[in-house]
């Protein structure tokens, strides 16, 4: 496995095997990797011949109040991970190498960004956009991974690589959770044991809301207050939003009537949370 933190050698190298007629994967990623990560680079292992793992903690991506600095980082961990799932390279840039010569284009995809996260995370996904863009342009893979755990942002690359043809193909995974429900999150290690407990009602609100919809019940504003009300029995909450939307638009949903997803995003103590599931057809 090597690892490379210059843009030019690391294109290179990719055109290289691509050239070759060797299908690569990239798996983009924050660090801090789990058990949730590690199904994404397996899925690529499993399509590719040759898998590229980016690590960045980029700072454009984090709203205001939110500290980029403590963000989780496991560095060690990470490329052994990355080195026992059999990733060939890893692409470790400095904020400097990925923002150089003051950088000051970014990416604002419109619509799927205004509801759920959006109002929430002013600049977050023209950050993760922006960056996804560069990476993309840096590491000219057949194929990029993103995890179903961050929905909104999976529309989001989808749509920004429609609207711009950019030539990869977006593959979903589908979200790891813990035994107990709750989806893996580098964040999860900022919950305190009793917050870790709460936690698991965010899984148990949507599995409820998945059975309910699965037994014929259409209304949306139903299950949305049903869901609220077993995450603000589990203890102290700040609730963000519990919205059902269209799985595709990412549009508000009255009734169930069409391909749907239940998201949620929870602050509980220090972290926010989120998650969804599909619901009905
Ligand atoms: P992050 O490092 O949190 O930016 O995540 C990098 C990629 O891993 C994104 O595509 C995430 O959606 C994905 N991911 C994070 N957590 C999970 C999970 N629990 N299950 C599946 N994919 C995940």
């Amino acid at each position: 496995m090597e690892v490379l933190a210059d843009i030019g050698e690391i294109r290179q190298r990719v055109l290289a095997l691509r050239e070759s007629g060797r299908r690569v994967g990239l798996v983009p990623t924050m660090g801090a990797l789990h058990a949730g990560h590690r199904s994404l680079i397996e899925a690529a292992k499993a399509r590719c011949d040759d898998v590229v793992v980016s690590i960045f903690v980029n700072p454009t991506q984090f709203g205001p109040g939110e500290d980029a600095d403590r963000y989780p980082r496991t560095m060690d961990a990470d490329l052994a991970v990355c080195r026992n799932t059999g990733v060939e390279l890893v692409f470790l840039p400095s904020v400097e190498e990925m923002y150089a010569n003051g950088a000051t284009t970014s990416l604002r995809i419109g619509g799927l960004t205004e509801g759920l996260c959006g109002p929430h995370r002013p600049g977050h996904f023209e950050g993760v956009a922006t960056v996804v863009t560069k990476l993309f342009n840096i590491v000219p893979a057949d194929e990029a991974y993103f995890g179903e755990k961050d929905y909104q942002q999976l529309k989001v690359i989808q749509r920004m690589v429609r609207d711009f043809h950019i030539p990869i193909d977006i593959i979903p995974c589908p979200t790891v959770r813990e035994p107990d429900g709750l989806a893996m999150s580098s964040r999860n290690v900022y919950l305190s044991p009793s917050e870790r407990v709460q936690a698991g009602s965010l899984s148990q609100a949507l599995r409820h809301a998945v059975a309910r919809a699965g037994h014929g019940e259409t209304d949306c504003r139903r299950l949305i207050d049903e869901a609220t009300r077993h995450i603000e029995q589990a203890g102290p909450v700040r609730i963000d939003y519990v919205s059902i939307v269209n799985a595709e638009s990412l549009e508000p949903m009255s009734v169930l009537d069409r391909p749907a997803r239940m998201c949620l995003a929870v602050r509980i103590g220090a972290c926010r949370l989120i998650d969804n599931m599909p619901l009905g057809a």
